[in-house]
């Protein structure tokens, strides 16, 4: 169907100039770009030159980089998608952990459409920003969450000022590896973009806790990039946690979280840049 509006007719003079035949990928005038495709049409004159200019028979006209963005989001999900539905089949206790960041949050938003009563592990390490625990609960009552907290039996708060190490040990890690032992199959929301310590993740790892259990670590998301994390959010309305909006690329508790230090590394801002992980992603391996 031929266009007339104005970014059309720029790019049909564009065309004009240096095409005759074929498809061609110009910019439109509305921020996106588009494939027109031409065919020559008219009649020789008798020197044997074009003196036709090729006719637009046809334009395929859209917003191809949005349509490729949207592409590439629906055969992430469906990936995604199917990963998740070919190990909700095989587990017989799945569970998904949950910080309430935006990679967790989406692909706790997949995984509901499979398994909407599946339990969302939450570290209550004590040391959260208030942002997160209102952002958590209010997902939690929209999304009908099977939410379960987790804390110490015995927490220290403002341990982390003598040790961070000491502090995650007792908040995060002793709290999940107990907790996880009630399940064989474990969703995490990683990412290999998020950081150099995660650049090597795999999407399906078995996983042993230090009592000798092993379970299946499934991470759906391990290859999207933040972009499109943020992209699968606004296609589907899912609000996130407003702390992102202060500039923070990584939000764990408050006294260790810290805008980014290192472009490209999201997880810089956390520890001051002294560690990158608390201990739950690098042990039972
Ligand atoms: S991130 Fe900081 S406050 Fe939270 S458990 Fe670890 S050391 Fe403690």
């Amino acid at each position: 169907m031929r266009r007339t509006d104005n970014s059309v007719k720029r790019n049909e003079t564009l065309a004009r100039r240096s095409f005759s035949e074929g498809e061609m990928r110009v910019s439109g005038g509305r921020g996106g770009t588009s494939i027109v495709r031409w065919i020559r049409s008219g009649t020789k004159t008798e020197g044997g030159q074009s003196g036709e200019l090729p006719g637009l028979v046809d334009i395929g006209s859209y917003k191809h980089e949005k349509a490729l963005a949207i592409s590439r989001l629906e055969a992430l999900s469906a990936d995604a998608h199917a990963l998740l539905d070919e190990h909700l089949v095989r587990a017989l206790s799945p569970c998904l952990t949950s910080s309430f960041q935006a990679e967790s949050v989406v692909l706790l938003h997949l995984l509901r459409q499979l398994k909407p009563d599946i339990p969302v592990l939450f570290l209550e390490t004590m040391h959260h920003f208030p942002e997160t625990h209102t952002y958590r609960d209010e997902l939690a009552e929209r999304w009908n969450l099977n939410l379960i907290n987790l804390q110490a039996e015995r927490p220290s708060p403002g341990l982390w000022q003598q040790s961070t190490d000491a502090c995650c040990a007792l908040h995060k890690v002793g709290p999940l590896f107990s907790a996880l032992s009630n399940y064989d199959t474990w969703f995490t929301g990683l990412r290999r973009e998020q950081s150099p310590s995660r650049a090597n993740l795999s999407e399906v790892e078995p996983f042993t806790l230090p009592g000798g259990a092993v379970l299946t670590k499934v991470s759906p998301l391990a290859r999207w990039t933040t972009r499109e994390v943020w992209e699968y959010a606004k296609a589907y309305d899912i609000p996130l946690l407003p702390l992102y909006a202060q500039g923070y690329t990584s939000i764990g508790c408050a006294p260790c979280t810290s805008l980014p230090i290192e472009a490209g590394n999201e997880r810089s801002g956390r520890w001051g840049g002294r560690k990158l992980e608390c201990g739950i992603h690098i042990q039972g391996k």
